[in-house]
């Protein structure tokens, strides 16, 4: 189907003009007019002649015949103006079945008394002024339409419609490193575009002009600084997509936008919010019948640029409107389907997102924690380190964030390695510090993640790493490993750290009622997202059945398979004084997985003792708690 042409149905009730102002726009646009009247079954005139109001079967034919042409003629390549009571919204369904996208609304809309007097001067009409009120009755406004009001003269109501129709599909607010990015993907998309930048003065001045000017692809966008204009700039309903800091800065904007908004807009959040606020945001705007979109974006600059993976969430309802446009822009899996899918209600969308960003933590730590032991235990440069790291990166340990640590340690500014001059101290924005709040919250051990985070805080404790790090160079006493124990204990440690970030995923799902589907959440992770990798193509089939990864036998039994050299790793790290909490937490969760050496009876009995919490007995079946005088 050619989705070029355009269809423009001009709705309302019988009476409201619908034929005077289809065939003047028709005639503007240079396009055919249709009277949908037209395309009525004999039987169905002679009940309205007859002064019986058509019910629901009688319509379903007709309203399919509109649809039939309407395709007809996006299939020609051609658009046209059709004019169609459609009253209701499910009637409005049946004509836009497949079409929705090229379709554009025009309601007529006047009072009951104005379309009574235009009816009663009409002549040779076969609807009787007694049925008007039948079609007031059945009337469901619909939203996403540009509503005209017929008390105008026509040629205004056409030059409105013709303004309205023509103007911007989408805007995006903010555009700072991400937003001029997804600009620039949407423009190249074909996408038309309003960029709105806040304006400080002095500071922040005309920055949607600049970007416009600086990048060609933007030629035909529009740029603001005044947000009134902005939003009146957008088609309705309106599609405002925000890329700002998250927080209270993002509920600020959301009041400066409020009172220009209209009922059936959309926002999209595409920054990185915490969940809990999303679901706040919806909730607070659902009253105001705005549509609130939370959405997590993941790519960093260049994603963005050319295809990042959008996790979007809120009302169903809501993301099918906006669905094309996320495709249009998204990065596309080794199939082609797009790396963008509705994730759940609420903030489950910023949720996955959030967890997303804890795994990336740990994939990253676990990196540098391999790179330590091969810098300072093997001794080998950062060269060297890089065609070691290259080397694993063509097989089953592909990732982005490996092959981007290649090309860092590759790096060299003057003589020197660039990694060498880079200061050791590790920032964070909070998604790691949220994720690991959220898994202690759902009870889910995460302490991959919260190693990883932990260890960025510690390197912002800088001065005394520095002390102990002079002090532990003389303890060496362990050999080396060779390159492929270490491969193996990097391996075993990236399963366990994807089992436990998606279990965090598993565990709000069940909490909260989402229904997630984790195979397809990893599927939409296979490109365009920072944690994209070969592990994670090899987890969408492990989901598809499984609900867990440690349930997926072959990923189970890798890990276990590979644990011997995940010791060795651990050991020999320690022996050297590294700092390995991450590799350490990945041991430390297959040992206390295995439950042979348990201490949570100790643990219990503690409880009890001093706090009188009970504890319940090994092999009683009848799961009854005791207490003991100690
Ligand atoms: P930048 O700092 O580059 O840009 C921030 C943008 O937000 C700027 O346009 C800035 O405007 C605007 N802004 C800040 N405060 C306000 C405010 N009070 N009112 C209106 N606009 C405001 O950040 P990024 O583009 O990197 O990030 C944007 C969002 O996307 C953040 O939520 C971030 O967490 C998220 N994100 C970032 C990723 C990344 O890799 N960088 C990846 C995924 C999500 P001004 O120019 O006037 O300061």
């Amino acid at each position: 189907m050619n989705q070029s042409g355009k269809i423009y149905l001009v709705m309302g009730v019988s009476g409201s003009g619908k034929t005077t102002i289809g065939q003047l726009l028709a005639s503007q646009l240079h396009i055919d007019f249709f009277d949908g009247d037209d395309f009525h079954s004999v039987s169905n005139i002679e009940k309205m002649k007859s002064g019986q109001p058509l019910d629901d079967h009688d319509r379903h034919d007709w309203l399919k015949n509109i649809n039939t042409l309407a395709s007809k003629t996006l299939a020609a390549n051609t658009s046209a103006v059709i004019a169609c009571s459609a009253l209701k919204k499910q009637y409005r369904e049946i004509i836009s079945a497949n079409l929705k996208e090229s379709i554009i609304w025009i309601y007529l809309h006047g009072s009951k008394e104005l379309i009574q007097q235009r009816m009663a001067a009409r002549q040779n009409h076969y609807m009787p002024v007694a049925l008007l009120q039948s079609q007031f009755d059945i009337l469901e406004i619909p939203n996403e339409s540009i509503k005209i009001d017929i008390s105008l003269d026509p040629q205004t109501m056409v030059n409105t419609i013709l303004q309205e129709t023509y103007k911007t599909t989408l805007g995006i607010v903010g555009l700072g490193v991400m937003g001029k990015s997804l600009a620039r993907n949407w423009a190249r998309a074909g996408v038309k575009l309003s960029l709105y930048n806040r304006f400080v003065k002095g500071v922040e001045e005309q920055v949607a002009e600049k970007t416009i000017q600086a990048y060609p692809e933007l030629e035909k966008a529009s740029g603001f600084e005044d947000l009134p204009s902005f939003i009146h700039s957008l088609a309705k309903p309106r599609i405002i997509f925000m890329m700002i800091k998250a927080g209270k800065e993002t509920d600020r904007f959301i009041d400066e936008m409020l009172p220009h908004l209209d009922a059936g807009d959309i926002l999209i959040d595409g920054g990185n919010s915490h969940y809990e606020d999303t679901k706040n945001r919806i909730a607070f705007l659902e009253k105001k019948q705005i549509h609130f979109i939370g959405t997590g974006v993941s790519g960093g600059e260049k994603g963005a640029l050319y295809g990042p993976s959008i996790m979007p969430s809120g009302s169903y309802e809501a993301y099918q409107k906006i669905e094309h446009l996320l495709y249009a822009i998204a990065a596309k899996d080794k199939n082609g389907n797009p790396c963008a899918a509705y994730i759940g209600p609420e903030g489950s969308g910023h949720f996955v997102k959030m967890i997303h960003n804890g795994i990336e933590y740990a994939e990253m730590q676990l990196i540098a924690e391999t790179y330590a032991y091969l810098r300072y235990v093997q001794g080998l440069d950062p060269f060297a380190i890089a065609q070691v790291f290259d080397a694993w990166n063509q097989g089953d340990l592909h990732s982005y964030l490996l092959e981007s640590t290649v090309q860092i340690l590759q790096k060299k500014e003057g003589e020197s390695y660039l990694i060498d001059l880079i200061l050791d101290v590790a920032g964070n924005k909070g998604t790691g510090n949220w994720a690991t709040i959220a898994a202690s919250e759902l009870g889910i051990p995460a302490g991959m993640i919260t190693g990883a985070l932990f260890a960025r805080y510690v390197s912002t404790i800088k001065e005394s790493i520095r002390h102990i790090k002079q002090a532990s160079i003389t303890n060496i006493h362990s050999t080396q490993l060779s390159i492929d124990t270490i491969k193996s204990a990097y391996t075993a440690a990236r399963i366990i750290n994807h089992q436990q970030g998606f279990l965090i995923i598993k565990a709000a799902s069940l909490e909260f009622n989402w229904n997630l589907d984790l195979s397809n959440i990893a599927r939409i992770w296979t490109n365009g997202c920072i944690i994209r990798s070969r592990l994670m193509e090899k987890m969408i089939p492990a989901f598809h059945d499984h609900y867990e990864l440690f349930e997926y036998p072959e990923f189970q039994e890798e890990s276990l398979r590979l644990k011997p050299e995940l010791k060795s790793f651990c050991i020999s790290a320690l022996e050297f004084d590294l700092s390995i909490p991450c590799f350490t937490a990945s041991l430390d969760y297959l040992n206390s997985l295995s439950g042979m050496y348990s201490t949570a009876n100790i643990i219990q009995a503690q409880r009890d003792f001093f706090g009188a919490h009970t504890y319940q007995k090994m092999n009683d079946a009848s799961g009854a708690f005791y207490h003991t005088e100690w």
